[in-house]
């Protein structure tokens, strides 16, 4: 097992809040919302929706109720209008994106490097309209130099020094100390292993960046996200178990009780 694994501190605060601002919800009899996915699990949502909350993308036509904000933020202007519409906000951003998105507000010429579609980032566009740089070519196509970058948290290091090496930007955020630590564990576990099982969602970066980093080692790579594990993969000796930052316990205690019990 990775010594460090699963849910981060950004993740476990903002599934608490969101848990708790669901019962409060359920017990005054009012809806409750959940901004987009909260954390990117499957497991983790089901979770909210069995309390009661549903996901929704927008205020207009929903009766106001609580609105919990996911882990990668929301935009000012889309703050404002959930707001405007008497929506009671519970914010479960991040504290890491909180500051990006301060640092973004304040950048005299800044730039987002991530993935455009990511969840973060979108948050981030909401605060301020900036270029989005996704690769080599993207930090190419930038006029001029002295850019401030602020980064998706999850991004892959090989990817983002790529990026930065075009020699355009005077400051970039980093990728979070919780996906760093992650991936460095599991980095330290790879040469004692015969495969890799990575517990998450497909939809989670720092979770398929997990995956990636293991694939690269020449393991055999399963993503794991749920306790369901083919018997072709439980074949090997030594499985090594990881989990993404959004992996919850149950998740991880299940596929570990799987790789045991059949070791
Ligand atoms: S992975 Fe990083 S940015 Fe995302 S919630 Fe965890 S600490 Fe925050």
């Amino acid at each position: 097992m990775a010594s460090i694994y699963g849910f981060c501190g950004g993740v476990r605060a903002a599934v608490s809040k969101a848990e708790a601002a669901a019962i409060a919800a359920r017990d005054e009899g009012v809806p409750c919302y959940l901004y987009g996915d909260i954390v990117h699990s499957s497991a983790v949502m089901a979770g909210l929706e069995a309390l009661g909350a549903v996901r929704i993308d927008s205020p207009e036509g929903h009766e106001p109720g609580y609105l919990i904000i996911r882990a990668h933020g929301i935009g000012d202007v889309m703050r404002c209008r959930f707001a405007d519409a008497g929506f009671r906000i519970i914010d479960a951003t991040c504290p890491v994106v909180l500051r990006n998105m301060e640092t973004l507000r304040e950048a005299g010429k800044p730039v987002i490097i991530g993935r455009r579609d990511h969840a973060e980032v979108q948050a981030l566009l909401g605060c301020r309209c900036v270029p989005v740089i996704e690769d080599e070519a993207g930090a190419a196509s930038l006029p001029g130099d002295g850019y401030q970058a602020i980064v998706q948290t999850t991004l892959s290091e090989k990817l983002l020094a790529s990026i930065l090496s075009c020699g355009k930007f005077v400051s970039a955020t980093s990728i979070c100390n919780a996906s760093e630590e992650r991936r460095k564990a599991l980095r330290a576990i790879l040469g004692s292993v015969d495969a890799v099982a990575v517990a998450g969602d497909a939809g989670s970066a720092n979770t398929m960046e997990l995956v990636k980093i293991a694939q690269a080692s020449g393991k055999d790579v399963l993503l794991a996200s749920s306790p369901s594990i083919p018997e072709a993969f439980l074949c090997y000796n030594r499985i090594g178990l990881t989990a993404g930052a959004s992996a919850p316990d149950s998740l991880i205690d299940a596929v570990r009780k799987e790789i045991e019990g059949n070791g």
